[in-house]
């Protein structure tokens, strides 16, 4: 060290460096010893603050000369190449990052939005860099609505260690093919599994890159009973209007009973909702194929699965109730890869705590003025990463 300045007037302490006597250095490409070959001019570092004020480090960093690699600037042991923030002060940046908003822990250091999101960025890079070539065994791909409108994300989990390993902008097959690329090969032929919704394009991405991927998907179960219950909710919306028209109020008011689970129900509204389900209304009759579509999941063996659903299905082409027709014939068509839940007993479930997450990344996301600083952000908080700064690590 050279010499340090406190500037009271603006609460600042200015440390200068020096390197003294070394005028060899090791080439940062291969750690050759080399000759100095001059200096870069003065640079600025952020550091730890000492006490209530501002550290800024000073330093000319020396450049080697390396036979092979040429005139390099040498490895500093403070700070990240290109950083303008000392290795220490990063790592205490991360930790604000990851307990509070990217704006919030702006304000807190005193760091323009951008300055803190190139910190939350690098830390993203280095995390990926580090990343090990796992196994991965059971993967969910999922989509998250991106603002409102059709902008979507498209997300790959890894099921069993509950964290994202592939984020991609919008839901077509190529945004799902970009992550096959990510692996090794031992890796594609590690995967066992994979839940994901009836979405052609991301169908056609495992088609192409996963060995035997017929017998690996799974339809998410959640996405199944999203779509029988929205055939619900169309009879009855159906049901309501003919009834109001002629003066009968019964399903006013009733849609959220339809939807909510009965067996979480209090009992009086579980006794008013049974009143209601034993009435032989239409929606009454829909419900009840809906509930007995998800006894599907209840099955441990295959064959009496399947016989449950043909049972199942003619019941639901019988019925006269076009939107139950529509999603029986639907499930008809993709039940080869309902029923493998069975053997792999995966849903994208197993990553709420991932969605929990991402939700309060979306929630303290103001500021994101585009889809990539979404991206690193989830890969920020839900990639399961080494985000520490240089060699706290090493
Ligand atoms: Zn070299």
């Amino acid at each position: 060290m050279e010499r340090v300045e406190l500037k009271l007037e603006s609460g600042e302490v200015h440390v200068y460096l020096d390197h003294g006597e070394v005028r060899q250095w090791p080439c940062p490409e291969c750690g050759k010893t080399c000759r100095q070959y001059d200096h870069q001019p003065e640079r600025r570092w952020r550091h730890l603050d000492t006490c209530q004020y501002q550290t800024i480090l000073h330093a000319e960093p020396p450049r080697s000369e390396c036979g092979e690699h040429g005139v390099r600037v040498v490895k500093l042991s403070w700070a990240e190449p290109g950083s303008h923030f000392t290795a220490l002060f990063e790592a205490l940046a991360i930790e604000w990052l990851k307990a509070s908003s990217q704006s919030a822990a702006a304000k807190l250091l005193g760091l323009s939005w951008d300055e803190m999101h190139g910190i939350m960025e690098r830390a993203v890079e280095r995390g990926l860099k580090r990343r090990q070539a796992e196994p991965v065994q059971q993967i969910g791909v999922d989509e998250k609505a991106f603002r409102k409108g059709h902008n979507y994300l498209t997300l790959v989990n890894d099921l069993s260690r509950g964290r994202v390993l592939y984020v991609a902008e919008e839901r077509k097959q190529s945004s799902l093919d970009g992550f096959w690329a990510t692996l090794t090969r031992e890796q594609s032929q590690s995967i066992a599994a994979v839940a994901m919704d009836m979405w052609d394009p991301f169908i056609a991405s495992v088609e192409a890159h996963v060995p035997d991927a017929a017998k690996k998907i799974v339809f998410d179960k959640f996405h199944v009973a999203q779509h029988l219950g929205e055939a619900v909710d169309q009879v009855r919306r159906k049901e309501t209007k003919t009834l109001k028209a002629a003066g009968d109020d019964t399903l006013t008011g009733t849609r959220y009973d339809w939807l909510r689970n009965r067996a979480a129900m209090e009992p009086r509204d579980r006794r008013e909702f049974d009143t209601l389900r034993h009435s032989g209304l239409k929606t009454a009759r829909a419900w009840a194929l809906k509930e007995t579509a998800m006894a599907l999941y209840d099955y441990v063996y295959e064959r009496p699965c399947r016989k449950h659903f043909r049972w199942w299905q003619n019941w639901a082409l019988r019925s006269r109730l076009k939107p139950m027709i529509a999603v029986a014939r639907m499930l008809k068509r993709r039940f080869e890869n309902i029923i493998t839940y069975l053997r792999h007993r995966i849903t994208n479930a197993a990553s709420e705590s991932i969605n929990a997450k991402i939700q309060w990344v979306k929630y303290t996301a103001r500021g994101f003025r585009n889809k990539q600083n979404f991206i690193h952000a989830i890969y920020f908080h839900c990639g399961g990463l080494d985000l520490a700064p240089l060699s706290s690590t090493k």
